[in-house]
């Protein structure tokens, strides 16, 4: 089914896939569009928008040619590679401890909110539950990885969330696995938390960028690299090797990687938002407070090759570790020594969330 409005601009499609699984509940969740504020004429035609939320399908190549890409791409990056299809290993296993065993099945990108909420002023009312946001993505009960920002309403301060998390579903309650990375007030170190050891929601604040699927087992690409040759970040290279070959097909992708060797360069948000409006990237660098932190870190990332028309944030990894560090990923500062092993699986759907209305470039490395 697709029924256009505004002329050609706004498309309400249906893909078959999705008018068969849950089309029982999609009446109740179209009953609010608002296509006057969007232009949609550069996407395809089965994007479309409900409430909140726009979706769009991603364009799903098989995971063999992904990981030739990947590979070839990477190849330009890193001193050694290898990249292949591989069963995943259980991710419920040290050092993951994911709720779940795999990245397989309905696999999704959420983007919800962004960095606008959070710069040059923050919107500290801007806040979302995980068990929302799998029913937005049609998914109760998805598992989630990725990276975003703390509720300041549920947790009383600013912080990086380090996502991995179980929704609710009909017949299981939420399992969150999620991590909270602050600036401890004592000595400005990293405070590295357990959410659920604190906390008894689900809830997140501002942003975030997530990778959904039922955390089945399954098929995933593994990538291994080592010694990086050039100045991108892991995923950068990854995005943009994508984005060479696909062009503005796009691409998006999520999983977890381990920095198993070498250091990386962090950042952890203030506590306390910024109490100057943030306007510029050099503003933003001075707010933020980074840090110089030592492998094992597993990174949990979602990244898209080419942005569609919904202002996404393309590429967004935090890590949490077994040592009390964690944070938002920049890049590693040891080229010459760094070991990177990861699994990845690309997501069939995009889905966009709260779009801040007015939007800016500030903020996004
Ligand atoms: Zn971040």
């Amino acid at each position: 089914m697709t029924a256009g409005g505004r002329g050609s601009e706004v498309y309400f499609g249906v893909c078959g896939c999705r008018s068969r699984s849950s089309g029982r509940e999609l009446p109740e969740l179209w009953s609010f569009l608002e296509p006057s504020s969007i232009k949609y004429s550069s996407l395809l035609p089965q994007c479309r928008k409900m409430a909140d939320t726009e979706s769009c399908p991603l364009y799903y190549p098989a995971l063999e040619e992904i990981a030739g890409v990947l590979e070839r791409g990477l190849k330009k990056n890193y001193a050694e590679v290898h990249v292949e299809v591989v069963d995943c290993p259980d991710l419920t296993q040290y050092p993951f401890g994911f709720p779940v065993k795999g990245l397989c099945g309905k696999t999704r990108i959420a983007d919800v909110g962004g960095v606008p909420y959070l710069v040059p002023i923050a919107h500290p009312d801007k806040v979302y539950n995980i068990n929302t946001v799998a029913k937005k993505i049609e998914l109760p009960g998805a598992y989630m990885l990725g990276a975003g920002a703390s509720s300041y309403k549920c947790v009383g301060m600013n912080a990086e969330m380090i996502f991995s998390i179980k929704a609710e579903s009909p017949t299981s309650p939420a399992v969150n696995g999620n991590y909270l990375a602050s600036i401890n007030p004592a000595d400005n170190s990293c405070l590295l938390e357990k959410y659920r050891e604190k906390y008894s929601d689900h809830d997140f604040g501002l942003l975030s960028n997530l990778y959904a699927s039922e955390g089945n087992p399954g098929k995933v690409i593994e990538v291994k690299v080592k010694r990086r040759t050039s100045n991108d970040n892991f995923v950068s290279c990854m995005r943009k090797s994508l984005k060479e070959h696909y062009g503005d097909k796009s691409v998006g992708m999520g999983g977890s990687f381990i920095i198993q060797e070498g250091r990386a360069k962090l950042h952890i948000m203030p506590r306390e938002y910024s109490a100057c409006s943030l306007n510029t990237d050099e503003d933003v660098d001075s707010w933020l407070h980074y840090y110089d932190m030592k492998a094992p870190l597993i990174c949990q990332s979602v990244f898209v090759s080419h942005d569609p028309g919904f202002d996404l944030r393309v590429e967004h990894t935090h890590c949490f570790s077994h040592h009390g560090e964690g944070g938002h990923y920049h890049n590693d500062t040891t080229p010459d020594s760094v070991e990177y092993l990861g699994y990845f699986h690309p997501a069939e759907h995009l889905y966009r969330i709260d779009r801040p209305a007015v939007t800016h470039m500030v903020g996004r490395d």
